[in-house]
């Protein structure tokens, strides 16, 4: 039987009609959710994320600022930038886009970014919550790949969930989120002998790799849940997961297509830490800083 598509449009869409509302409230208390993204240089793949994110904010009707900066500037201007973020009281959620470039110091810049405005999860203090099961801001596209399942009606407790990638925005938060929910985790990565032998044990496959057809139907327990959470084009430029969709969707018990899967959950769950860190906002707290 052919797998049931999760379908993250849709999912997508009704989380952000309930965000909408949610900001509505919140200006009724004089309180307009802001978002501040940086962006340095000109890599056409973060520009078109960059315009995405502030599309959805004038949809939920949230404040957004973008501060654009050529490839050559200066690591202090932009750790400056950040503090004078830091401190502004329109602003509740701050995010670099990444990458930046080679001679700009990633870790020290998302170190700068105020624990309370890290909307994309990458600060340690957020990360160290989040291994601790403490309220964290939550990593974006591995918080939108639990918002499905939950969407779903899936349970991951007591599952054998193996996870492909170790990255930090993606592999290694993904399987940290579902540990956090009592699943049994299994990493594996590009030293991974016989990555098969694991993945056929997967209830749950979630794929962060980025490589199109990576996972065909022959790497898939029957009946299994698979995440794919690459973008690739295919041979013919077109836009593709990780996963063989086509061959995969008849082994899987669900599966998540791209586009319109993991994709579109990724922003909403930018626009829902967003709106979550207004809510928590407390300028007198950020004042004494
Ligand atoms: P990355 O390059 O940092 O990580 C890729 C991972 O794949 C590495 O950990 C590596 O060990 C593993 N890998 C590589 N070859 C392998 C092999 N042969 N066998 C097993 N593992 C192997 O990438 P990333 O930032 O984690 O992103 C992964 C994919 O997800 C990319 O396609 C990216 O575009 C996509 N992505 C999608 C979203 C979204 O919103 N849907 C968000 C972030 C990233």
């Amino acid at each position: 039987m052919a797998a049931q598509i999760i379908n993250g449009k849709e999912i997508s869409k009704k989380i952000r009609s309930e965000i909408a509302k949610e900001v509505d409230e919140l200006k009724k208390l004089n309180v307009i959710p802001g978002l501040a993204v940086i962006l340095v240089g000109n890599n056409q793949a973060s520009r078109t994320y960059v315009k995405s994110k502030q599309k959805a904010c004038q949809e939920l009707g949230m404040h957004s600022l973008l501060f654009e900066y050529p490839e050559t500037i200066e690591e202090s201007e932009l750790l400056n930038k950040i503090e004078e973020l830091n401190h502004d009281d329109t602003i509740h959620g701050i995010l670099v886009q990444l990458p930046l470039p080679e001679h700009i110091n990633e870790v020290k810049v998302i170190e700068a970014i105020s624990p309370d405005k890290d909307v994309d999860g990458f600060h340690p203090i957020n990360i160290g919550r989040m291994m601790t099961g403490q309220d964290a801001f939550l990593p974006c596209t591995p918080y939108g790949i639990m918002v499905l399942l939950k969407e779903m009606g899936i349970d991951a407790a007591g599952k054998n969930v193996v996870v492909i990638g170790r990255s930090n925005i993606v592999g290694k938060p993904s399987g940290q989120l579902f540990l956090n929910e009592n699943a049994t985790v299994t990493y594996c990565h590009s030293k991974t002998k016989d990555l098969k032998a694991h993945t056929k044990k997967a209830d749950i496959l979630v794929s962060a790799v980025g490589k199109a057809n990576f996972i065909t139907a022959d790497f898939i327990k029957e009946g299994a849940v698979v995440i794919d959470v690459g973008i690739n084009r295919n041979e013919d430029g077109k836009l593709c997961g990780d996963v063989a969709f086509e061959e995969a969707k008849e082994i899987a018990g669900y599966i998540t297509p791209v586009p319109g899967g993991v994709g579109p959950m990724t922003i909403t769950m930018l626009m829902y830490n967003t709106l979550k860190a207004a809510k928590k906002f407390q300028p007198a707290l950020q004042k004494t800083k």
